[in-house]
């Protein structure tokens, strides 16, 4: 067995090429022939199977040490995909700080067809013990998440579901499998927003699941084949071609973070910095030193109160303003006013989510170049 490394760039391979291409063609073909009525093929149709999507989906399973990939054509898909593996009387466990677009899924589709969820502070392990009830067959969290970057452990929060026999599901798009492998602390199904890290250049939409047992991939792959939100053979290259750099850009995503993260903590105008292993005496710190090879890229800080979170972002001149993350492309946000706007402000503050957040994605530029832009828009407040 290779290392994870190799398999970044060499993983999930077929050898069937007979033009010596060193990589996997783009199949553009919808459907494809029988050589014979009734011949064992093993593509017929894209939305069942293509060479290209297949490719990636068996890199991703590579990486994350799992049964089998499955490529959809973005993150919401595939979470639609993966919360379709419990049916109307199920209870299902939620963070409650999980991405806003899976909340708008639970609430306003999957609630109304009969699925029950309780959310629940994945941090707080007593809180999810307590949450189980008769009929819970699923808990759903990310590892961390945004924008506060709160760190919950895969280990324990598998083992305790795993003694109500209840399935595992991560959402591990902050980490990617580079730094984290959610199916060997304990998760049955990991899946990722592939639009971010794993694709990393911000020019497409993905989703990827990746299960722990066949008989998740079989249930996987009925829902993928019969809803059919698949990901195109074009974005699947795309995304294959992404994920050979994966390392490279999680180390860099790494060290700028941590250039910027120095340059806010000397700043007097920084009330607070949001990363996991910012305060070494936290329990976040804790679980992402033994579950996780790193926090990733993405980080959060508050300015003062009464400094005008939305001068700040206006003054910046490289970093873009735009939600998403996980591009090659510094991006900020100001969670008040982008991702969390629908959320009624009593309850955001609630949640943490001053009006003076900001999150910063942190991308692949000079980190001089970055810290300078932060710089000099933080002159104009
Ligand atoms: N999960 C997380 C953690 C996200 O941040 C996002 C998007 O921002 C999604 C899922 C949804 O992914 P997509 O936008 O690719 O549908």
């Amino acid at each position: 067995m290779v290392k994870f490394n190799t398999l970044l760039v060499r993983g999930g391979k077929p050898n069937d090429n007979s033009t010596g291409a060193v990589n996997v063609p783009i199949y553009n073909s919808s459907t494809f022939r029988y050589p014979k009525l009734g011949s064992d093929v093993k593509w017929d149709y894209e939305r069942s199977g293509n060479p290209t999507r297949d490719a990636v989906e068996d890199v991703c399973a590579e990486l994350e040490n799992g049964d089998r990939g499955f490529a959809f054509s973005s993150g919401m898909a595939a979470i639609h995909a993966a919360l379709a593996l419990f049916k109307p009387g199920d209870h299902i466990i939620i963070g409650d700080n999980i991405y806003g677009g899976t909340f708008r899924l639970v609430n306003d589709f999957l609630k109304p067809r009969g699925l029950e969820f309780t959310e629940v502070d994945t941090q707080d392990i007593d809180a999810v013990k307590a949450a189980f009830k008769p009929n819970t067959k699923g808990v759903y969290f990310e590892p961390v998440t945004n924008p506060l970057l709160k760190v919950s452990s895969v280990k324990q929060i598998a083992k305790v579901a795993h003694e109500h026999d209840a399935l595992v599901v991560v959402d591990n798009t902050f980490l990617t499998p580079y730094l984290q492998k959610p199916l060997d602390l304990g998760a049955d199904v990991v899946l990722h927003s592939a639009t971010k890290y794993l694709g990393g250049h911000s020019d497409f939409t993905a989703g990827m699941i990746v299960t722990k047992t066949p008989e998740l991939s079989d249930r996987i792959y009925a829902v993928q084949n019969t809803i059919g939100a698949v990901l195109a053979p074009q974005e699947a290259n795309l995304l294959r071609r992404g994920i050979q750099t994966l390392n490279l850009r999680m180390d860099r995503h790494i060290q700028n973070a941590q250039k910027i993260i120095a340059y806010l903590e000397s700043n007097p105008k920084v009330s607070r910095i949001y990363y996991p292993t910012v305060d070494k005496s936290s329990n976040d710190y804790k679980i992402i030193s033994d579950e996780a090879k790193g926090a990733g890229g993405v980080l959060s800080f508050e300015i003062k109160d009464g400094l005008d979170a939305a001068k700040f972002v206006n003054s910046l001149k490289l970093i873009i303003l735009a939600v998403s993350l996980g591009a090659a492309e510094s991006l900020v946000e100001v969670p008040a006013f982008m991702s969390h706007f629908e959320i009624p402000k009593p309850e955001r503050l609630k949640m943490g989510i001053k009006d003076e957040l900001i999150r910063l994605s942190v991308g692949l530029e000079d980190a001089d170049d970055l810290i300078a832009d932060l710089d000099q828009a933080f002159q104009q407040i």
